[in-house]
């Protein structure tokens, strides 16, 4: 298929190919490829790639890493129109919605690779004589593993943050969008990125993880994914005393406040939700709408949704792709037909858009009981969900009640809300009066059970170090 590039392991600098499963374009159903499977021995070379990988590379100038790592990302920007047809083709986002995951992607690694400069440690005074230093020392072999949803962005977010810090890295794509890990990975090895610093392999999600994390040269274990598999993956690290790093899913709360416009804040949101069609884990979900403006606001949110354009993201025209697989459509209609039977009102979409792809509308489902299934497992995909409220204090505890906490949002001019949302909402990240939860340079992570480490910011390039103290008594 034009445009969509060959699928292929990455082992000690050198691509190999192997047996492996379909990858399916969720627009019309077509096979695009063969993602590889790696064997047991794959998976063994690749821990020796990466071993050496760390040798080289944690000896390796910080200022010449940076400058390796950039030049990647130049060429990624480079293949820009290439890079986000294939995406869309595997994973359905629009094409400008795909473009601008590739530039994010290269911007987080770019300001990791800068700030990997100034990982500093320090000097503790002492008695006379004594000198204690603090020395902040890349942790070594990196076990990763990214989602579907970002075939880009995820997998730079843990490229970039092992490689900035002098760590070598596994890193374990998603099989149903492998093609972004596979022309990042080209990117670095064009850039002259030595051997076995960046490894990448595919197959069955748990036989790697279970194979690579017990490992002993493995130090460090990064996932992004759901809830239920963090919490496995996690409980597997410490059996093996490694730490992790684990971005899980989100039921990000939205507080619209009856200080703001509704219409207004309904036409953002309506484009924030819709956003890689819902399936993000800081999508805008749980909307709590002060009284006043709710039934202003659901009519201009309902409004904004219908006029949404759903279809092939290939097609510029189109403002909403597909569902990325099967089991999103399944989601969906099971999580309305619930909120429906108890008392919701579907104000617009609620149904399947033809038999061929996996499309489905942005759908309003208004006056959600607190009860139903949708308010309390993570939807991950184009459901808003509207719940009236009397006062912000209700709004919180509403909030704070699921046993997620990733991002939350909040529309208000007062300062006094302001104030209150960012002492009281449980989340690892608050966005006021817009719909952008992460940038390079903040940390973004999750309380409760939506993770722990972050990734991004200066926290984030800390997961990939270790401390060590050097007390030096002058002879
Ligand atoms: P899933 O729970 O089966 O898988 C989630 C992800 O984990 C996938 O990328 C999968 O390849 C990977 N995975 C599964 N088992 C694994 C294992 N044993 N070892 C290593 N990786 C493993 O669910 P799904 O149907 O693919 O996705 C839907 C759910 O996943 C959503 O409800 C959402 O909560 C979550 N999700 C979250 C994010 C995120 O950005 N935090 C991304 C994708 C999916």
């Amino acid at each position: 298929m034009t445009n969509y590039p060959a699928l292929k392991l990455h082992i000690g600098g050198a691509w190999r190919t192997a047996d492996g499963a379909p990858v399916i374009n969720p627009a019309d159903e077509s096979v695009l490829g063969t993602v590889p499977h790696a064997s047991r021995s794959d998976l063994d070379d690749a821990l020796a790639a990466a071993e050496e990988g760390f040798r080289v590379w944690s000896r390796t100038a910080p200022a010449k890493r940076a400058e390796i790592i950039t030049k990647a990302t130049g060429i990624m920007r480079g293949r820009i129109e290439d890079m986000a047809t294939a995406m869309t083709l595997e994973q359905g986002k629009p094409l400008a919605q795909a473009r601008l995951e590739i530039l994010r992607g290269c911007e987080i690694m770019e300001w990791d690779a800068q700030e990997g400069r100034r990982i500093y440690g320090r000097i503790i005074p002492g008695e006379p004589g004594m000198r204690h230093s603090v020395l902040r020392q890349p942790i070594g072999v990196v076990a990763a593993f990214s989602p579907w949803n970002f075939p880009m962005s995820s997998p730079a977010r843990k490229v970039g943050g092992a490689l900035s810090a002098g760590c070598s890295i596994i890193l374990k794509a998603s099989e149903e969008t492998p093609a972004g890990a596979v022309q990042l990975v080209q990117a670095f090895v064009e850039a002259g990125l030595p051997a076995g610093v960046l490894n990448l392999v595919f197959g069955k999600p748990s036989d790697i993880s279970e194979y690579l994390i017990p490992q002993p040269s493995v130090r460090l274990v990064t996932f992004t994914g759901s809830v239920p598999v963090g919490k496995h993956l996690s409980a597997l690290a410490g059996a093996h005393m490694k730490p992790a790093i684990m971005e899980l899913g989100g039921h990000s709360p939205v507080f619209v406040c009856d200080d703001v416009d509704p219409a207004a804040t309904a036409a953002k949101s309506a484009i924030g939700k819709s956003r890689n069609a819902g399936q993000v884990c800081v999508s805008p979900t749980r909307f709590f709408v002060q009284d006043a403006i709710y039934d202003r606001f659901t009519e201009a949110f309902t409004e904004q949704a219908a006029a949404m354009t759903v279809g092939n993201g290939l097609d510029p025209a189109n403002q909403m792709g597909p569902l990325a697989n099967e089991r999103r459509i399944a989601a969906m209609e099971m999580l309305v037909a619930d909120a429906k039977a108890r008392g919701a009102r579907i104000t617009t979409g609620g149904n399947r858009i033809g038999n061929r792809g996996y499309y489905y509308p942005l759908t309003v489902v208004a006056d959600i009981p607190d009860d139903a299934r949708a308010m309390r497992e993570e939807p991950f995909g184009p459901l808003a969900l509207l719940s009236r409220v009397r006062s912000l204090d209700e709004a919180i505890e509403k909030a704070n009640s699921v046993p997620y906490g990733l991002a939350a949002y909040a529309f208000t001019n007062s300062a006094r809300n302001a104030d209150q949302l960012a002492e009281r909402v449980e989340v690892g990240n608050l966005s006021i009066n817009h719909f952008v939860a992460s940038s390079a340079e903040t940390p973004f992570g999750g309380v409760k059970d939506s993770g722990f480490g972050r990734e991004g910011g200066v926290e984030g390039l800390q997961c990939y170090t270790v401390v060590k103290n050097v007390s030096h008594l002058m002879a």
